[in-house]
C-alpha cells in the first residue's frame, strides 16, 4: 500500500512547532542585562559574519530593538534565520566568557531573534541600498544563503545583483531544507522580501546551464557568483534502492516545506541511513509526522557520529532509535513496496578501517527508507558550466580564501559548493566576502574586506569575517600589537 499521511492538521502543526519560542520583552531585557559587554568579546570573533554581539545586546537592554537589528543585519543579512538555525553552542554562545564562571552562556541566538523579529513584524527597513549606482552588474547562480549574502552586500555597495534560481522560490535550503521546528519557509521568504526591497532582482524558475547558458551570463554581466550548493544524496548502491518508498532525506524534508504538514506521506516504520545532522533532521521529523518507529542506521559507532551532540539529544528525546555498527546490504520488498532492510554488522580495526563481519546479517522491518549518508558535490554541473574551472580533490570549487575568486578571473564562489557543506552562517560570510572581492575588482582598490568588527579596531587586517576558521581573540590582540608597535 502506498505511504499515507499519518496526522490531523492540528497534531502535525503542534508536533512541528518551533522548539525555541520567542522571548517576551521582559525575558529579553533580563537576559540582555546578564551580558558583561566584554571589551574584545570572543562571541564576535566566534561568529563567521562577525556580528558585534555586545553592541546589539546593549541596544536590547536599552529597548533600542531597531538599532539592535541594524547592528545584526548590517553584518549578516540573514541574521533572522541564523538566530534560529545557527549551532550557537558551537559558535558565539560556545565562546561566551560566562562559561568560564560556570554560568550559562548568554542566549545570543534568542536575543538576536528578538531584535530581528521586531523589524520584520513591524516592517521596518533597516538596510538601505547605496544612493548611487555603479553601473556594474553581477549575476548570481542559486539563491541560497551564499548568494543572498553576496547579493545583499553588492547592492549596498551600489552594484546591480541578479539572482538566478532553478526552484520556484528563492532561499535555497533556508526555504526548502532546514528542520521545520527551527525555521519555517515563511521566515526565510520574509528575509527574501527584505533583500528584494534592497534592490536585488530574483529570477526564479531559471536553471543556469539549461534555461540560460554560462556564456550568456559571462557576456552580459561584469562578474558571476557561483552558489549552487551541493547535489543529490550519495547512492547506497544496494538492491531495492529504486523502490518508491526509498527517498533522499532532503526530498522527504522538501515535501513538508512545500505541501501542508498533514498531507505528507510517512512510513509507519522509517529507517534513515546515515548519522549526520541531515539524518537527525530526517529521523526526528519523520517521528514528529507520525512514524511509529524512526531508526537511524549508522555503519560506525555512536562516538563517531558526525551529528552535533545537541541534535543527537533531540532525536533521543523524540524517542528515535539507533542501530550503530551496521551497514545496509539490501532493501527488501513485498508486493513491490518496501518491507524491510537487510543489514550487516561492521567493525573498525585499530587503524580506523571499517569492515563487515561475515555471517552477521540481520533484518529490520520498515516501510520507508531515507538516504542521508552525505550529499554529492555539483561536479557535473560545474564542469558543464565552466569546463576549465579548477576544483580541489574533494570536488569543491577552489577559491582564493581572501576574496572568493575562482580560477576564472570573472567568477567568484562561496557556500556549500566551495566549502563542501557547512552552516548557513558560513555561506552568508563567504558570499559577503566574495561581494567584497567583486567590488574591489571593479574599483581597483587593494584593501581586503570585510574586516571583522573588534573593539581593538584592527584596521586593514586581513583576518576577519568569513574566513575559514573563526578568528580567536589572541590573533586579534597580536595584530593589534603589531599595528601599534610595528613589530
Ligand atoms: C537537511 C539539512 C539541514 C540543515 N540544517 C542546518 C541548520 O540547522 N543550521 C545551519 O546553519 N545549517 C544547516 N544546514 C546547512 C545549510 O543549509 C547550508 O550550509 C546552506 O544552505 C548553504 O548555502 P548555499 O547558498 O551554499 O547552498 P543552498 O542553500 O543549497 O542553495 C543553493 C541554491 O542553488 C540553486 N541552484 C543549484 N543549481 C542551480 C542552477 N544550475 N541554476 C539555478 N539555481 C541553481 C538550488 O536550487 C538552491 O536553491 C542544513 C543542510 C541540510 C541539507
Ligand atoms: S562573551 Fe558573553 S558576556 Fe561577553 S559580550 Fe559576548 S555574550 Fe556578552
Amino acid at each position: 500500500m502506498p505511504l499515507q499521511p499519518r496526522l490531523d492538521p492540528n497534531t502535525a502543526a503542534a508536533n512541528m512547532a518551533e522548539l525555541e519560542p520567542a522571548y517576551t520583552a521582559q525575558q529579553a531585557r533580563v537576559e540582555a542585562n546578564r551580558c558583561l559587554f566584554c571589551f574584545d568579546a570572543p562571541c564576535i570573533t566566534a561568529c563567521p559574519t562577525g556580528i558585534d554581539v555586545p553592541a546589539f545586546i546593549k541596544k536590547i537592554s536599552s529597548d533600542n530593538l531597531t538599532g539592535a537589528a541594524r547592528t545584526i543585519l548590517e553584518a549578516n543579512v540573514l541574521g533572522g534565520s541564523c538566530a534560529r538555525v545557527c549551532p550557537t553552542k558551537e559558535l558565539c554562545e560556545g565562546a561566551c566568557v560566562l562559561m568560564d564562571r560556570d554560568e550559562q552562556p548568554i542566549k545570543i541566538g534568542r536575543l538576536q531573534r528578538h531584535a530581528t523579529d521586531h523589524v520584520f513584524d513591524n516592517k521596518i527597513e533597516v538596510l538601505k541600498p547605496a544612493p548611487a549606482r555603479s553601473g556594474q552588474r553581477v549575476a548570481l547562480i542559486g539563491s541560497g544563503p551564499a548568494s543572498l549574502g553576496c547579493a545583499a552586500e553588492l547592492v549596498q555597495m551600489g552594484h546591480e545583483a541578479v539572482v538566478f534560481e532553478k526552484k520556484p522560490q528563492a532561499g535555497g535550503l533556508n526555504t526548502y531544507g532546514i528542520a521545520y521546528y527551527k525555521l519555517t519557509p515563511q521566515v526565510s521568504l520574509e528575509e527574501i522580501g527584505m533583500i528584494q526591497n534592497l534592490g536585488v532582482e530574483f529570477r526564479c524558475g531559471v536553471e543556469v546551464g539549461k534555461d540560460i547558458s554560462m556564456d550568456e551570463l559571462l557576456e552580459s554581466y561584469d562578474a558571476v557568483f557561483l552558489g549552487p550548493g551541493l547535489g543529490q544524496a550519495r547512492s547506497l548502491d544496494i538492491p531495492g534502492e529504486d523502490l518508491p518508498e526509498v527517498l533522499e532525506a532532503l526530498q522527504f524534508i522538501e515535501q513538508f516545506h512545500t505541501d501542508p504538514l498533514h498531507q505528507v506521506p510517512v512510513g509507519r516504520h522509517v529507517v534513515v541511513i546515515g548519522a549526520g545532522n541531515t539524518a537527525i533532521d530526517a529521523v526526528t521529523q519523520a517521528k514528529r509526522l507520525g512514524a511509529e518507529t524512526a531508526t537511524i542506521v549508522y555503519r560506525r559507532s555512536e562516538a563517531s557520529m558526525p551529528a552535533y551532540d545537541f541534535e543527537y539529544d533531540l532525536a533521543k528525546k523524540d524517542a528515535c532509535e539507533f542501530v550503530f555498527n551496521a551497514a545496509p546490504v539490501e532493501i527488501l520488498a513485498s508486493a513491490g513496496a518496501v518491507s524491510g532492510i537487510r543489514l550487516i554488522r561492521t567493525q573498525v580495526d585499530s587503524q580506523g578501517q571499517l569492515s563487515r563481519i561475515e555471517g552477521s546479517e540481520f533484518e529490520l522491518p520498515c516501510d520507508m527508507v531515507l538516504k542521508a549518508s552525505g550529499q554529492m558535490k555539483q561536479t557535473a554541473l560545474l564542469q558543464k558550466l565552466l569546463p576549465d574551472l579548477i576544483l580541489d580533490s574533494g570536488g569543491r570549487i577552489q577559491i582564493d580564501p581572501t576574496n572568493g575568486r575562482t580560477s576564472h578571473p570573472k567568477v567568484y564562489a562561496g557556500g556549500d559548493a566551495a566549502n563542501g557543506g557547512r552552516e548557513v552562517v558560513n555561506a552568508v560570510a563567504e558570499g559577503k566576502k566574495a561581494a567584497w572581492g567583486i567590488h574591489l575588482s571593479f574599483t581597483g582598490e587593494t584593501r581586503q574586506g570585510p574586516i571583522q568588527p573588534s573593539r581593538l579596531g584592527v584596521i586593514g587586517s586581513p583576518i576577519g569575517s568569513g574566513f575559514d576558521q573563526p578568528v580567536r581573540v589572541r590573533e586579534l590582540e597580536a595584530a593589534y600589537h603589531t599595528n601599534q608597535t610595528g613589530k
